[in-house]
């Protein structure tokens, strides 16, 4: 008996498919184009209206990537790279959005996505080797495989603030942006937290703005973007050159971005020499900052001469001293916590409309009707931002309610932190699939290259299984074990589980503190995918439609 479907079609409108995937975004998008060509049946569900993930929610001023835009786009189809014509070099959210509407016009994939509706639970049979899933519209579907393309970066964090249900202005969720233009002109606003989201919209915040505000509890890096629009000659360069930046992104870089490669330790150059790189890198603009030796992420004495360098940027851009020095990180070492890439933040708080509060000295201990009090002062606002982030990696997982084998809940065996083998599946989950799921490079990289590597894996993994006649496929609890391990050590080899980051989900009251990402870089880990997958996915247990059957009913 074949363990997938012969008729898609029909089986897909009795509610059987071959796969469901979870999310819509650029992970959900590619992952159906490509079983699809496979010949799969697929079933998408969004629980926003349209494709785009990231860049549906996230429409707050100032919001545009960070990694460039010539390389933030998908890679699989070159007729879609050499085509698209990207406006500048960190394309802003709305145009990033259309880009992912052409996506889905072009290969024709809004037709397997069901648009408005939450997958509340997924169950595993194990006698069918099947997974139910459960959707917010009350219907259930079985499929073969589901696959979580959920998102690292997906389930905006409500800070729980005394009052916030009170304030009688509007409030707005930097990552629940509202579709309608809001304009500010005219309008007190506060903006708590300074991280990514933050350090983009501030800058456009304060241009409209009658007043803003600023809550920071935790001082950030930001390097400066440099953002300009892209010239015919820029985009043809890189189209021109697209296979081998794509080989190297995806093969050499440890961050799945095309860039030179560091050759030397900070503490290899002198002072001035130094100081020279870090200025040209600075004038560069961009993530690649931290690319400029080789040591940043490992040695403290060498970061410290690159956070220094960004301190005394700050020091001599903002005219106030003690804003400055308010704005000067000193928490944690330069790059452990993600970079942030802006346009004039710093700048910004040089503007007479534009206050700082530190809310680390100063704890804000209630929103009222009228504002924010902070250090027995009350900071009058008409609309308050929360930039607050997110329950990174693993928030819009653990909403899903699922369950695996002998009845126990993914939850449950997360409680301490997430366990996966190659962050790509959990013991006692068959069939169940991350993209770009903790213990893998996914947010320490361009993530685009990581969802791409991890929905060709996944792809050529359903492929084997079909043709060697296997049912389901699991993570052995020993591989995962040793994954788990490695994952640790790595990031303990170098300084990031120095900083309190979402990386280690310190954002999160209660959340166990574990480094959730690989960092042992894309090149090297999309080595150690290729090389399961060729020992015929060792570490994974296949099984055989018939086997399979026989040990469920024993
Ligand atoms: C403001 C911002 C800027 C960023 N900039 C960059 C950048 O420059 N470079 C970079 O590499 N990365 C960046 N990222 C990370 C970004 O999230 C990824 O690059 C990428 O867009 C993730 O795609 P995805 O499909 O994996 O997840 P997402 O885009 O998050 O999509 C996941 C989708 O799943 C849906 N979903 C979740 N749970 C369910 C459920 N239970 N039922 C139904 N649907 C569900 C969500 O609604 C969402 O639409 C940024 C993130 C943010 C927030």
């Amino acid at each position: 008996m074949p363990a997938l479907q012969s008729n898609p079609g029909d089986n897909a409108r009795a509610g059987s498919f071959d796969a469901v995937v979870v999310g819509a975004g650029f992970a959900g998008m590619y992952m159906l184009y490509r079983l699809r060509g496979l010949g799969f049946s697929v079933r998408v569900y969004e629980h926003g209206d349209d494709v785009g993930g990231t860049w549906y929610w996230n429409r707050y001023p100032g919001a545009r990537c960070d990694v460039e835009s010539m390389q933030y786009s998908y890679s699989f189809s070159d007729e879609l790279q050499q085509e698209w014509d990207w406006s500048e070099r960190y394309a802003p959210q709305p145009e990033i959005l259309k880009y992912a509407n052409h996506v889905a016009d072009r290969f024709d994939l809004r037709r397997d996505i069901q648009f408005s509706t939450r997958v509340e639970s997924a169950v595993f049979d194990e006698r069918a080797n099947r997974w139910s899933v459960t959707t917010s519209d009350g219907h259930t579907v079985t499929a073969q495989f589901v696959i979580l393309a959920t998102g690292c970066l997906s389930n905006a964090r409500m800070p729980d603030i005394k009052g916030l249900s009170g304030f009688k202005g509007k409030v707005y969720h930097t990552g629940h942006w509202p579709h309608e233009p809001v304009d500010f002109t005219g309008q007190r606003v506060g903006v708590i937290g300074t991280g990514s989201s933050g350090i983009q919209s501030v800058p456009v915040i304060a241009e409209q703005a009658d007043h803003l505000t600023v809550f920071q509890r935790t001082a950030n890096f930001s390097i400066p973007a440099r953002n300009l629009p892209l010239t015919d000659e820029e985009r043809q360069a890189f189209r021109q050159n697209y296979r081998e930046i794509r080989r190297f992104a995806r093969e050499e870089a440890r961050n799945g971005i095309y860039t030179d490669m560091p050759d030397r330790g900070a503490l290899d150059d002198g002072g001035n020499e130094r100081r020279e790189r870090y200025e040209a890198r600075w004038s560069r603009g961009g993530l690649t900052f931290m690319s400029v030796y080789n040591n940043l992420a490992l040695d403290k004495a060498a970061n410290d001469t690159a956070a220094d360098f960004v301190r005394q940027k700050i020091a001599e851009i903002v005219e106030d001293p003690e804003t400055a020095r308010l704005l000067q990180p000193t928490s944690h070492p330069i790059g452990t916590k993600r970079i942030c890439i802006d346009s004039d933040y710093y700048a910004a708080f040089n503007r007479p409309n534009v206050t700082l509060v530190d809310i680390k000295a100063n704890p804000i201990e209630e929103i009222v009707p009228t504002g924010v009090r902070a250090g027995d002062k009350l900071y009058e606002v008409d609309a308050l931002v929360l930039a607050t982030g997110f329950d990174a990696m693993t928030g819009s997982v653990a909403k899903i309610d699922i369950t695996g084998r002998q009845a126990r809940t993914l939850n449950q065996k997360w409680a301490e932190g997430p366990r996966t083998y190659l962050g790509l599946m959990s013991n006692g989950f068959p069939n169940l699939f991350l993209i770009t799921g903790p213990g893998s490079p996914s947010v320490l990289s361009n993530m685009i290259v990581s969802i791409e590597q991890h929905v060709d894996w996944i792809a050529h993994c359903a492929a084997y299984m079909r043709e060697h006649g296997c049912e389901t496929m699991e993570a052995n609890r020993d591989a995962e074990d040793t994954w788990v391990a490695h994952v640790n050590d790595v990031a303990h080899g170098t300084l990031y589980p120095q900083a309190n980051s979402w990386y280690m989900g310190a954002n999160i009251p209660g959340k166990p503190r574990i480094f959730m990402p690989y960092i042992g870089g894309v090149g090297q880990y999309r080595q150690i995918c290729n090389d399961v997958a060729a020992k015929g996915y060792e570490g994974f247990t296949m099984t055989a439609a018939e086997r399979s059957k026989k040990a469920a009913v024993s």
